[in-house]
């Protein structure tokens, strides 16, 4: 099993290329944000601490992410999965320590970490017209990429959408600067370790996919 790690800031568009990669190549990915967001649906006190930090754009500590990130990749692991692709861990440089720790132990090798870059006034207006299929979870967005037939999902033919309630201009801010603080050093960990490349996530979708998988076959992952 190898990894590739898709690290921006939220918004970026890091989903949208992880769909696409999962279709093309069965990549499988992980979205830590994803995995928080189902864990707040029950009545815990774990979903009630998850719901207050997230809807502030504050990191979860580290400890939860580690717990739920390893579980997931585990289950990965016994289904025999050959590529997992990481998207939205690690964010802060413990993070990426234990990953290290875990892969090494776990004989997983991280093949490329993808930095995908935005500015924030650009984000604003990606996160704040973004949406989802609320059945198949194909990915649109108001100002950028809409279904080709008005409210009917290209993908799976649903006219049932949704929106995270996270998606806030001011939400947006926070959390951008939450990543400048703490993701940015994890971008230096593995530029040290001569692992990362960079895409701009300004470019259209086709183009940003077709600079990945630039990068992803350049590494052998392909
Ligand atoms: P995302 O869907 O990746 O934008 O994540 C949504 C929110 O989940 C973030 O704003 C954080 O509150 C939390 N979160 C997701 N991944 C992590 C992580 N690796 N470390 C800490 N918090 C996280």
């Amino acid at each position: 099993m190898n990894i590739v790690i898709l690290i921006g800031p939220p918004g970026c568009g890091k989903g949208t290329q992880s769909k696409i990669l999962e279709q093309e190549y069965g990549f499988v990915q992980i979205s830590t944000g994803d995995i928080l967001r189902e864990k707040q649906k029950d009545n815990s006190d774990l979903a009630k601490k998850l719901k207050d930090l997230m809807s502030q754009g504050k990191l979860v500590p580290d400890e939860i992410i580690l717990e739920v990130t390893y579980a997931k990749i585990n289950e990965l692991i016994n289904d025999n999965v050959s590529v997992i692709l990481l998207d939205g861990f690690p964010r802060t440089l413990y993070q990426a320590e234990q990953l290290d720790s875990f892969t090494d132990l776990n004989k997983i090798k991280i093949r490329s970490v993808i930095s995908m870059k935005i500015t924030e006034s650009d984000l604003v207006k990606r996160i704040t017209g973004r949406y989802s299929c609320a059945n198949c979870g194909q990915g649109y967005n108001d100002f950028f990429i809409k279904p080709k037939i008005e409210n009917i999902c290209d993908k799976c033919g649903s006219s049932s959408f949704k929106r995270r309630d996270d998606d806030n201009a001011e939400t947006v801010k926070k959390r951008y600067a939450e990543f400048v603080n703490q993701t940015m050093d994890v971008v230096d960990f593995y530029n040290k370790k001569g692992l990362l490349k960079e895409v701009d996530s300004t470019l259209s979708t086709d183009l940003i996919t077709a600079r990945i998988k630039d990068i992803i076959s350049l590494e052998g992952n392909l």
